[in-house]
């Protein structure tokens, strides 16, 4: 059966940088029942607190991040970036592990966005961009779906 890295805070886990979760969606506990999730939140398996200060990528995009062009900061200029990269790399192993080719995960995130992250201003505005685990997944062939493409991760996941 196909596994899913799907993002904690989808699951309705408690562990966005303000304590709070993002779902549950009902596709996802369906999947769940199947056996098919495989969960992580990267920032928390990065040895980050829940709560903790948001955090963005001034001057860049997850991308630039391992390229050593950007930092993950908080407003405060504390640097989130090692555990950034550290859960990204624990979510890739996870990947790795399951042989997963499908993730759902949370639209917007410094960590988990797949098309849109905040700017680096810390002011709400989103700009294109995958945040740090977005982008170490894609690179590494894996099809990164948001919340809000659930239908079409469900379309993937019947092509695979
Ligand atoms: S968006 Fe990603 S990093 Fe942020 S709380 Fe959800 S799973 Fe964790």
């Amino acid at each position: 059966m196909e596994k899913i890295l799907v993002s904690r805070c989808l699951l309705g886990h408690k562990v966005r940088y303000d304590g709070g979760a993002s779902g549950p969606f009902d596709p996802l506990a369906a999947w769940q029942a199947e056996g098919r999730v495989v969960a992580i939140c990267p920032e928390v398996a990065g040895g980050l607190p829940t709560p903790r200060p948001p955090a963005e990528i001034p001057g860049g995009q997850g991308i630039d991040v391992w390229e050593g062009r950007a930092q993950v900061l908080t407003a405060e200029g504390e640097d989130f970036t090692s555990a950034f990269l550290d859960g990204a790399r624990q979510a890739l192993a996870l990947v790795q592990r399951h042989h997963i080719r499908i993730a759902i995960l949370k639209a917007n995130s410094p960590s988990c966005g797949n098309l849109l992250t905040h700017d680096g201003t810390f002011s709400g505005v989103k700009v294109s961009g995958e945040g740090v685990t977005a982008a170490l997944l894609k690179r590494h062939g894996v099809q990164v779906f948001s919340e809000l493409e659930l239908p079409q991760a469900a379309i993937a996941l019947t092509q695979l």
